[in-house]
């Protein structure tokens, strides 16, 4: 049986290049804000359909797909709009989880869940909580350089998000993510070699 770690860490921290690194390991990978991507992305899928049931048709864009914009604006001024997205987009995102943690066969592997630490539901899948911490000020520096967000944009995202200090105590192991991106390469492969060992299956 594959055991799962749970990859998680604030926005711009560089989970998502730390998952690249374990996919390089040939470590299988899941990627949760991609799972909730195209759910929102696929025309006429149940997640949608909620979503404009429960929001109206400003929800969804003239395309069919969900309307980011609108519902990003939403849920930053509306703590209940946001409760109520996630009702429906998480059990959707957890049972694609599932699915394809069924596909893979290995000592073990990485979900990467920004949302890890807010969420009791996402905790209970994994084994493991790998959290990837880095200053605020580079987390900062490196999402306005990586999208088009504002500096007041993404520091309204890191107000939504866990605090460094919630992230850390909930850790199981941490990964800090300061130095450049031969130092996060290292610091992925020598957990790597811990987990293969902690996780590897006896020989019958
Ligand atoms: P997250 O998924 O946590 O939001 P990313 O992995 O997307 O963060 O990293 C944010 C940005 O910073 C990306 O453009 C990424 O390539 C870059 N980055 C991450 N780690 C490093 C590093 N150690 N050195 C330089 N750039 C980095």
């Amino acid at each position: 049986m594959t055991a799962w770690i749970g990859l998680t860490g604030g926005i711009g921290s560089g989970k998502s290049q730390a998952a690249a690194c374990f996919s390089a390991l040939d470590v299988p990978v899941i990627d949760a804000d991609a799972i909730s991507r195209q759910l929102t992305e696929t025309v006429g899928s149940i997640a949608l359909q909620q979503i404009a049931d429960t929001f109206g048709n400003d929800a969804i864009s003239v395309s069919g797909s969900l309307n980011r914009a609108y519902m990003r604006d939403l849920v930053f001024q509306d703590k209940t709009a946001r409760q109520r997205l996630e009702a429906i987009l998480h059990p959707l995102i957890l049972e694609e989880i599932q699915r394809q943690k069924d596909t893979f066969q290995a000592a073990y592997g990485v979900i990467e869940i920004p949302t890890l630490i807010e969420n009791l539901h996402f905790q209970r899948i994994v084994s493991r909580i790998l959290v990837v911490e880095c200053n605020e000020i580079s987390r900062l520096y490196r999402v306005m350089q990586r999208s088009q967000l504002s500096e007041q944009m993404v520091r309204a995202i890191m107000a939504t998000q866990a605090s460094d200090a919630q992230r850390t105590a909930i850790a199981d192991d941490i990964i800090y993510n300061e130095g450049s991106l031969k130092d996060l390469q290292n610091a992925v492969l020598e957990k790597h070699l811990y987990y293969l060992d902690t996780f590897r299956q006896p020989e019958k």
